[in-house]
């Protein structure tokens, strides 16, 4: 009897197998035939600084809505679209799009774009980047690539390689979501970095919870001995937002100053409320 049902289970768990591959590939196609399509999209979030809560620059983040899937999220297509081994198309499209975008912005403001960790084992990456923001005519010094933790661990020669050519045409580096992966502080001595985004999980958390405070305070005093600027990702409100002032942190991110909008809406409101000061933002996307 038992036997029976163990084999009923494993039925059932190959089913479930098979049904997930299908989804894959059906989540494939349907991504391939979008990015062909250009049917992939760009949206941008707003980078302040929090001592003035002016827009220092955005983040671009990618976007698709299938007809038939509905929303997917970056979270599942981009490590698909590395797993597939198209990533380099992908972000190929995604990059050209941004920096289409960032020309029409005031000069002064950045353009920061995710880079994916398969992206940093690939040797001929740098050369990519700095052809498609050369082609579309954005000064390269407008440009931040955000990385991870993990995407530095994989082949850190390699990545190393990568950053050292793009930060010699001006590009400037990110950690991103600092503080969740396997952080290794030696890394921030040996790599070259411009700035460290500290995940949300802390920021979240800063309020209600003193360690997560003491932790935040730690990290903007270290980067401020290392020169490395700092901004705290997923700032959700106004308690939020002026405790991370009142710890010193240069720069911030989050709902609370603005949601992802696409370049249309945020053309619009920099158009209409550049030079003010940002909380107005909240309201404005
Ligand atoms: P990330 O780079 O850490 O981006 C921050 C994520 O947090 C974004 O999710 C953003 O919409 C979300 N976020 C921003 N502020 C808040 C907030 O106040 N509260 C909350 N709850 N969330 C907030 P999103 O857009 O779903 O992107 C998820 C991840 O997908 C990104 O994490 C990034 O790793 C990846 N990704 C997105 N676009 C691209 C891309 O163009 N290329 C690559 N390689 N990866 C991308
Ligand atoms: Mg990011
Ligand atoms: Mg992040
Ligand atoms: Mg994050």
């Amino acid at each position: 009897r038992s036997k029976r049902r163990g084999r009923g289970q494993i039925t059932v768990y190959s089913q479930e197998i098979a049904q997930e591959m299908k989804r894959a590939t059906q989540l494939e196609q349907a991504l391939r035939n979008a990015i062909i399509a250009d049917e992939v999209d760009v949206h941008f979030q707003p980078i302040v600084n929090l001592k003035t809560e002016m827009v220092a620059g955005f983040e671009a983040l990618a976007r698709w809505c299938d007809p038939d899937l509905g929303y997917v999220s970056p979270a599942v297509f981009v490590p698909l679209a590395e797993e597939r081994g198209f990533i380099d198309a992908l972000s190929e499209t995604l990059l050209r799009k941004a920096a289409e975008t960032a020309l029409q912005w005031p000069k002064e403001l950045f353009l920061s774009f995710n880079l994916s960790s398969a992206q940093l084992m690939d040797p001929s990456t740098s050369a990519n980047v700095l052809a498609i923001i050369n082609r579309v005519g954005l000064d390269p010094r407008r440009l931040e690539l955000e990385i991870t933790e993990t995407a530095v661990m994989t082949d850190a020669d390699v990545a190393q390689k990568i950053v050292t050519e793009l930060r010699a045409a001006g590009v400037r580096i990110s950690l991103d979501d600092f503080g969740t992966g396997q952080s290794s502080l030696g890394r921030l001595r040996d790599f070259a970095f411009d700035k460290v985004k500290v995940d949300r999980a802390f920021v979240s958390r800063i309020v209600a919870d003193r360690a997560s405070e003491h932790i935040v305070k730690a990290i903007i005093a270290m980067c401020d001995g290392l020169e490395l600027e700092v901004v705290a990702e997923g700032i959700e409100n106004a308690s939020e937002a002026s405790k991370l002032q009142g710890l010193g942190c240069g720069m911030g991110q989050g709902y609370f100053y603005g949601k992802p909008a696409d370049a249309v809406t945020t053309l619009r409101y920099l158009a209409e409320k550049y030079q003010e000061a940002v909380p107005a933002l909240s309201r404005a996307i």
